[in-house]
């Protein structure tokens, strides 16, 4: 199977002109739920496998789907009783007002791609998000098909924003198609949905809350954090980066440190291929 190419980065929101030549213009960035806007609530994913008598090796959408009524309505009607009295105990993710406010000040629009249902959703929002926000659209749920890891759902959402040339969704995989956009969540299906979307990927970690450890260093996760604010620092213009030269070793080289979203490559011709690669690598 052919390898996606990793996501090329987007210019410092709120750069001077003259370093903009070439790179994108970041237009919104897609979150996932369960997980990413809110903590995770895994235990519910248990719950849904013991009550539809599934392993965890079965997606659970693709098992509901591939069932004949009315069993399938019955199926569905058994994980949204379990998904309705989780979402009594949602908890908003740390930074997650900090960071929507910082989007709405920078004019960046959100979207949601989610597999829960609508009801999960609308109480989320209600509840956790402060009145000031401005709204996410478009919302993905359930009703969307087909669903992550599938690429469709950030891809209607892309095309949502004006932010896909020519305004048609593609199909399929494009191997150099890359979006102005962000995909957050905290799963493989959002990272994989994210890669084949042709947006740059973001991982929340949450490993010890069922995550797994491998995630972080998966070839489709382009940019790790471990809270929401983090993407602000991620995001803002006045990045080490645009100073960089050779006798300034930025944090960056360090094999520790995080991803930075902006461009490398464009506004930087002359620094050599190995340390623009590391910017996209752990
Ligand atoms: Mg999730």
């Amino acid at each position: 199977m052919a390898t996606r190419s990793r996501h090329p980065g987007f210019q410092p929101l709120g750069s001077p002109e003259d370093i903009q030549r070439g790179s994108l213009q970041l237009r919104g960035i897609v979150f996932d739920m369960d997980g990413t806007l809110c903590e995770p609530q895994n235990y519910m994913f248990r719950q849904m496998r013991t009550a539809l008598s599934i392993t965890k090796q079965t997606d659970i959408l693709d098992h509901i789907h591939s069932l004949p009524e009315p069993e399938q309505t019955e199926a569905f009607r058994k994980i949204q009783d379990i998904e309705r009295e989780a979402m009594q105990n949602q908890i908003p993710q740390p930074g997650l007002a900090a960071l929507m406010e910082f989007l709405d000040q920078c004019g960046l629009q959100k979207g949601i791609c989610t597999r829960n249902f609508d009801a999960p959703v609308e109480h989320f929002l209600e509840k956790h998000v402060p009145n000031h926000v401005k709204p996410f659209s478009p919302i993905i749920t359930r009703e969307f098909k087909p669903p992550k890891p599938l690429p469709d759902g950030i891809l209607h959402i892309a095309r949502a924003w004006g932010a896909i040339d020519g305004g048609i969704v593609p199909k399929g995989l494009g191997l150099d198609r890359f979006l102005p956009v962000v995909m957050v969540g905290d799963s493989v299906d959002d990272m994989a949905a994210g890669r084949d979307a042709g947006a740059l990927t973001v991982l929340l970690r949450s490993v010890g809350k069922g995550q797994s450890e491998d995630l972080a260093i998966d070839e489709r996760t382009d940019v790790v954090i471990d809270r929401l604010d983090e993407l602000i620092s991620l995001l803002e213009a006045d990045s080490q980066l645009t100073d960089y030269n050779d006798d300034d070793v930025p944090d960056f080289k360090r094999p520790d440190s995080k991803y930075l979203l902006i461009a490398f490559h464009d506004t930087n011709q002359d620094i050599d291929i190995d340390v623009a690669d590391m910017l996209f690598r752990l």
